[in-house]
């Protein structure tokens, strides 16, 4: 993997830890390294799809730690799942966007930040209180705020989900479906949550400027999320052919390597200015 053109960080490797480390001991060091400040956010640019102008961005949570280097959350976010840490992480992820967010906007950066939810943070009873307080603390619109959610999580907690979405949707934040196609919700779903926003997920972009079947799947998933006024965002663009039939499908933002990877917030300001979006 590529390291972060520019960057003080060391080289990421997003393979490490298939099988090489114990999850225990991972843990262990997670739950210091939230208190050692160990964890960073990178900022990854959504471009609207037709003019290539900057549409938002998503916040990706990295690790860098002392002596693995940079770590993916790929890794340690299902490690925090499981050693009860992800309430602490979120909450963490949550505010460091936030103030980000109120940076960018003091900079005359309009853009809303997407930051991703795990499905534990949505079964924490408190989570609706703690958002709120970090919002009204940071003193950010709350309209700048997305909440990525995976169709698979949605899936299966819509009961006990609707009622949260509904109350951060009512507070003014926007709610997307992250990852939608690899799971299985229903239009029935798709109906009763309060989103605005629906991700395709990559394994579809894949394939879709070679395969017409490819094609045909992520046009009707274009129309089918206008059909109830969704924004369509297509993830993991890696080429110009990918975006132009994307573009071309009638998708609204795009989102990837292509356009953009995740880099940390000064250098998005860089990528910003060369642009001029
Ligand atoms: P995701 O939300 O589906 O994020 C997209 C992932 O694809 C990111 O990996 C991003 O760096 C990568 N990506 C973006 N564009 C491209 C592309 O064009 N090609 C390829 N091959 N990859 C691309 P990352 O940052 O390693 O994150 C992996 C997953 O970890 C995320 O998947 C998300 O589920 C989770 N995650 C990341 N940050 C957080 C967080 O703050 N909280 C929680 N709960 N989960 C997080
Ligand atoms: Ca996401
Ligand atoms: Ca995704
Ligand atoms: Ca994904």
């Amino acid at each position: 993997a590529k390291a972060v053109g520019g960057s003080s960080f060391r080289r990421y490797d997003p393979g490490m830890g298939s099988g090489s480390l114990d999850p225990l001991l991972l843990g262990q060091e997670l739950r210091l390294a939230l208190a050692r400040g160990e964890l960073l956010l990178h900022y990854q640019p959504k471009v609207c799809a037709r003019t290539g102008r900057l549409h938002g961005v998503e916040a990706l949570v990295r690790w860098q730690h002392p002596e693995r280097g940079l770590v993916s959350p790929g890794l340690f976010v299902p490690v925090a799942e499981r050693f009860g840490l992800i309430g602490a992480l979120g909450h963490w992820v949550l505010e460091e966007a936030c103030r980000q967010a109120v940076a960018w906007r003091e900079a005359g950066i309009a853009c809303r930040v997407a930051v991703n939810v795990s499905p534990q943070q949505f079964r924490n009873p408190a989570m609706l209180s703690e958002v709120a307080e970090v919002i009204a603390r940071s003193g950010m619109d709350p309209a700048d705020l997305v909440c990525e959610i995976t169709e698979t999580a949605l899936v299966e907690s819509i009961g006990s989900t609707q009622r949260l979405l509904d109350a951060l949707r009512a507070m003014g934040i926007g709610l997307s479906i992250d990852d939608f196609g690899t799971g299985y919700s229903s239009l029935a779903h798709l109906r009763a949550i309060p989103v605005q926003q629906l991700k395709i997920d990559k394994s579809f972009v894949d394939d879709i400027a070679t395969s017409t079947d490819a094609r045909a799947l992520v046009e009707g998933i274009i129309q089918l999320a206008h059909a109830l006024r969704l924004e369509v965002v297509a993830e993991g663009v890696e080429t110009e052919a990918q975006w132009r039939t994307l573009q071309r499908a009638g998708c609204d933002v795009v989102q990837g390597y292509h356009i953009g990877r995740p880099m940390p917030a000064d250098e998005l300001r860089r990528w910003m200015a060369q642009r001029r979006v």
